[in-house]
């Protein structure tokens, strides 16, 4: 009775344990994370584009620390916008103004559909060719 998933990252069948990316996967992100709380704790005031370069790590996946609010730090933040009006934000994927506003439509409106279920915007197609080459160390 084993709950299998397809891993969202790398397509391996694995153990569904509440996250739908594989351990494997999830030891690589952790790794990454590191990496980057590590190179913005040295260098305070980075910014995404120099980060990216430096630590190798894709742009998407710091936004998504710092949307989870693992990473905090002032130069990445400033690039983090709030996915309704834009403004930027420090955490999270709305500012407080949006946040209240969404809670507000959903307590007079909650016979609605939900729309916060769907995806705001198209995934990138494009996978970076050096996630690749990383992958090989795991075999
Ligand atoms: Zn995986
Ligand atoms: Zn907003």
């Amino acid at each position: 009775m084993s709950n299998l998933r397809n891993c969202s990252k790398c397509g391996r069948v694995f153990p569904y344990m509440g996250r739908n990316i594989c351990p494997r996967c999830l030891e690589k992100e952790e790794d990454e994370y590191q990496v980057v709380r590590r190179y913005v704790r040295d260098h305070p005031g980075a910014g995404v584009i120099e980060v990216v370069e430096e630590t190798g790590v894709e742009e998407d996946k710091i936004l998504q620390f710092l949307r989870d609010g693992r990473l905090q730090a002032k130069g990445l933040t400033a690039s983090l916008r709030c996915e309704r009006c834009g403004q930027s934000i420090n955490s999270g994927r709305f500012c407080e103004s949006c946040i209240n506003e969404v809670n507000a439509e959903i307590q007079g409106h909650l016979p609605q559909k939900a729309k916060s279920e769907e995806p705001k915007r198209p995934p990138r197609g494009k996978v970076k060719d050096k996630m690749h080459i990383k992958d090989r160390g795991f075999f």
